[in-house]
């Protein structure tokens, strides 16, 4: 393999984790230009280009060195890291793209754990994490690998029970299953090889990281600026939701004055701003966060 002096990150070219990691990307001021193939995307400005593929494709690209990093859900980097294929490591988790690995089974079947699958079929694409997981609950049941619509197996009579991902359960309900125990918990990560380049990469990769962290740090973040008499201010802080830190600022020439401001995990809606308006404070502003920089 050539070495590269770019970056190259491997993302979904189509499906539910494409559109977010454009977003993330974009937030963190990498802009591109994409091939007329559509197989690549060339970063302007920062020396970092992307890779357009399927997701299974992702971490199997990192580990030949075609790809330095990649964003998959960790459902894909743990099934991979099951199945001992490639030795990667996750770098950030990236707040998006959440779901679950869950066990489900028709919603006529009983099930009180585990041992109700003993000696059933089970339908996955997840084969060596359903393996780790009936193991480590003492289940012998028999897995059924399919690279795709899992969830129909029970009802064409391949499987009796399935291991697949779900985030609202809409596709299960419409299949006559119910989820019945959990896997595991995934979202969308940032993984690279378990040893980063150590070339010019690696500043660009330091530089992603910072950025990265800039923005899903604060995402969803609100900043709330207020006015308040200083006699009020820990009225106000105590109905402040989440309990965020809060900086309090003399006003210039209005004694006993103060303007606090203070970074909120979360959306601040009318009834919050309202009860802290009742605790005191004036000129309430709501302002989005859009990148921190520690
Ligand atoms: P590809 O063509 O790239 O192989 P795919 O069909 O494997 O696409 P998608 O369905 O787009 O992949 O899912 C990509 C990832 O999105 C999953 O691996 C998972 O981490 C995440 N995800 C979030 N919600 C769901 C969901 N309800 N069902 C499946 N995956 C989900
Ligand atoms: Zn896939």
């Amino acid at each position: 393999m050539m070495p590269r002096e770019r970056l190259r990150i491997a993302v979904q070219k189509s499906g539910r984790l494409s559109e977010p990691c454009f977003d993330l990307l974009d937030r963190c001021g990498l802009r591109f230009r994409r091939s007329r193939d559509g197989l690549f995307c060339y970063g302007d400005g920062e020396p970092v280009d992307l890779l357009l593929v399927r997701d299974d494709d992702i971490p199997g690209l990192i580990a030949q060195g075609v790809c330095d990093l990649g964003i998959v859900g960790r459902n894909v980097l743990a099934e991979n890291a099951a199945a001992r294929q490639t030795a990667l490591q996750c770098l950030r988790s990236l707040a998006f793209g959440a779901c679950r690995l869950v066990i489900a089974v028709p919603q006529d079947m009983a099930y009180a754990g585990g041992g109700s699958l003993a000696r059933l079929r089970i339908a996955t694409s997840y084969p060596n994490l359903l393996r780790d997981w009936l193991s480590a609950n003492g289940v012998d049941a028999e897995i059924v690998t399919l690279a795709g619509s899992v969830e129909i197996a029970p009802r064409l009579g391949t499987a009796d029970a399935i291991c697949d991902l779900v985030q609202s359960g809409a596709t299960l309900a419409a299949n006559q299953l119910r989820e019945v125990d959990r896997v595991l918990d995934s979202e969308a990560v940032l993984v690279g090889s378990a040893t980063l380049p150590a070339d010019g990469r690696r500043d660009a990769i330091e530089l992603l990281l910072r950025r990265i962290d800039g923005v899903v740090r604060v995402r969803g973040s609100r900043l709330l600026l207020l006015q308040a008499a200083r006699a009020s201010v820990e009225a106000i802080v105590a109905v402040l939701p989440g309990a965020p830190s809060a900086t309090v600022l003399q006003m210039d020439g209005q004694p006993g004055q103060v303007m606090l401001q203070a970074l909120c995990a979360d959306e601040l809606g009318w009834r919050q701003l309202e009860a802290i308006q009742r605790a005191g404070a004036r000129e309430l502003f709501v302002l989005p966060v859009e990148r921190a920089l520690a």
